[in-house]
């Protein structure tokens, strides 16, 4: 009895101890947060006078690579109610980040901002090198949280108001370069929403192979800054960051990655290569390796080919992973649509390859490699494969991740023979893959992934999201949607999708 005491109440005391010091240790990161956030917010202040003056700066609520954003409201409102109050996001520019790069942010605020879900512009305040961008301000959750429970319509208006910023910026001869969930602010109460973050965004490129265009603001053929020598940003950055040797040395190297979608698995390993460049081959310069599996020595010294690669890992498209240097408005709507694919398969992020390599051989793994093959030959590039694969069907990739998961086994049937049931015929397996159909995910041979089966559903969704979402995702970019096209298409230009008549798989 004792005994059983014992164990009774040592077992609570220990758990309280570790809860305890769990608790404490939690406590303490918090207070150190909130103090080193607290210090940030003095320095801030002080160094920017003025911003003191007119602002209160409430707490931190975004951190990029290149700035930090606080909440803010104005002092003469100090004394309103919460509800009454003027909110503010105030984006602190680092100091290291380029002054061109700087003004080019605060040219695409001011002319395009305000309108259309793009996030303009109230106040400028700059003092020495601490600049400030005082922008209205969106409450807004985690892309994680929401894309759990988004339904049909709640996606459909979510792409409509992503299309229609895309569309009123490309409008503006601008590329945002970096579209992604944590650029496109989603106050889903309210239903709002807002593109932010113009730090790499360009002009779009003039003319096939031109070096890469200067920000939008500078682009004359008298200054062509290249934005490489702009703004240096490690993860979402063009030449900058640690990779950016090592890209241009890669070209050179394979790449052996597992394939993308953790779940279900593709049971493929993939080697991708750049091969020398068709349009070597056409004016007779290309070396004995071309066409190999290999690149020689030769070749691995040439010069790499300078494109911008300005964007986040995961949604850059193929042009810029192919290091073409045209690039256009395709490299937001990509993204756009990996943001689509993302919310209809609840994956997030859904492509996490880091390197242009990888990252192909991923896109090769969910698109096939002929498509990626002809879409690289298209744009002069060669991509050397070690084995040539299918391709996911999206549909049924989202059918069977959003699938509930099994159920617990049958209960043992009760002792004695068997009811006699009738033998029910196994279908047959996938010809290709030699998976059974319920778990096949090879596309339809005999269906375009762009064309609508107007009255099918997978997984919550129609088979008019998926068109859209192959249609954003075509490898070459001449064939994939444009913004306003995208408006257009029977997904967003209907009227809201009711539930389902049923779902296929
Ligand atoms: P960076 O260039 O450093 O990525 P962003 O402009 O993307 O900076 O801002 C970083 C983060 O700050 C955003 O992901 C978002 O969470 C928050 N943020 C930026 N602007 C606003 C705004 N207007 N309203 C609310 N939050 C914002
Ligand atoms: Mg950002």
């Amino acid at each position: 009895m004792s005994r059983i005491r014992g164990i009774e109440t040592r077992i609570p005391k220990g758990t309280a101890l570790v809860r305890n010091e769990v608790q404490k240790r939690i406590d303490d990161h918090t207070k150190c947060k909130d103090d080193a956030e607290r210090r940030q917010i003095v320095e801030l202040l002080q160094k920017l006078p003025k911003l003191d003056k007119i602002f209160e700066v409430h707490k931190k609520i975004g951190e990029g690579t290149f700035s930090s954003v606080y909440l803010g409201s104005l002092r003469q409102h100090s004394k309103l109610s919460i509800s009454e109050k003027k909110w503010f996001a105030i984006k602190h520019l680092v100091p290291t980040a380029h002054p061109a790069r700087i003004e080019h942010e605060l040219r695409c605020l001011q002319d395009m901002g305000g309108r259309n879900h793009v996030i303009g512009v109230e106040l400028c305040l700059r003092h020495l090198d601490t600049i400030v961008f005082v922008m209205p301000y969106i409450p807004h959750r985690k892309f994680s949280e929401y894309i759990v429970d988004m339904d049909a319509a709640e996606l459909q208006r979510y792409m409509r108001a992503l299309m229609t910023a895309l569309k009123h910026v490309h409008s503006f001869g601008v590329i945002h370069r970096d579209v992604k969930p944590s650029n496109f602010l989603y106050d889903r109460e309210n239903k709002r929403y807002l593109l932010v973050d113009f730090g790499l965004a360009q002009r779009i490129c003039p003319a096939p192979d031109a070096p890469a265009p200067p920000p939008a603001h500078e682009a004359t053929p008298e200054t062509p800054v290249s934005a490489a020598a702009a703004r240096k940003r490690p993860n979402t950055e063009e030449e900058g960051g640690p990779s950016a040797k090592r890209v241009a040395l890669d070209l050179s190297t394979s790449s052996r990655v597992a394939v993308p979608v953790s779940q279900p698995r593709l049971p493929v390993h993939l080697t991708v290569k750049l091969g020398p460049c068709d349009a070597g081959a056409a004016v007779g310069t290309a070396c004995a390796c071309a066409g190999r599996g290999a690149v020689c020595a030769g070749c691995a010294r040439r010069p790499g080919a300078r494109a911008s690669r300005a964007g986040t890992q995961g949604f850059r498209p193929p042009e810029v992973l192919l290091k073409v240097c045209a690039q256009g408005t395709g490299v937001d709507t990509w993204a756009a649509g990996v943001i689509l694919a993302s919310v209809l398969t609840r994956r997030y992020p859904l492509l996490r390859a880091a390197g242009d390599l990888p990252a192909l051989a991923e896109l090769a793994a969910l698109l096939g490699t002929r498509p990626l093959q002809h879409a690289a030959s298209a744009m002069g590039r060669r991509l050397v494969v070690s084995c040539s694969l299918r391709g996911v069907c999206l549909r049924k990739l989202c059918a069977r991740l959003r699938a509930p998961p099994p159920g617990p086994p049958p209960a043992t049937p009760p002792p004695g023979p068997p009811p006699a049931t009738p033998p029910r015929a196994r279908p047959a397996p996938c010809g290709p893959c030699r998976l059974p159909p319920d778990q096949c995910l090879c596309p339809d041979p005999n269906v375009k992934a762009t064309d609508i089966r107007g009255d099918l559903w997978w997984g919550g969704f129609p088979d008019a999201a998926f068109s859209l979402a192959c249609g954003l995702l075509q490898p070459l970019p001449a064939q994939r949607l444009t913004a306003d096209q995208a408006l257009r298409h029977p997904f967003l230009a209907q009227p809201s999708p009711g539930p389902g008549p049923g779902e296929d798989s």
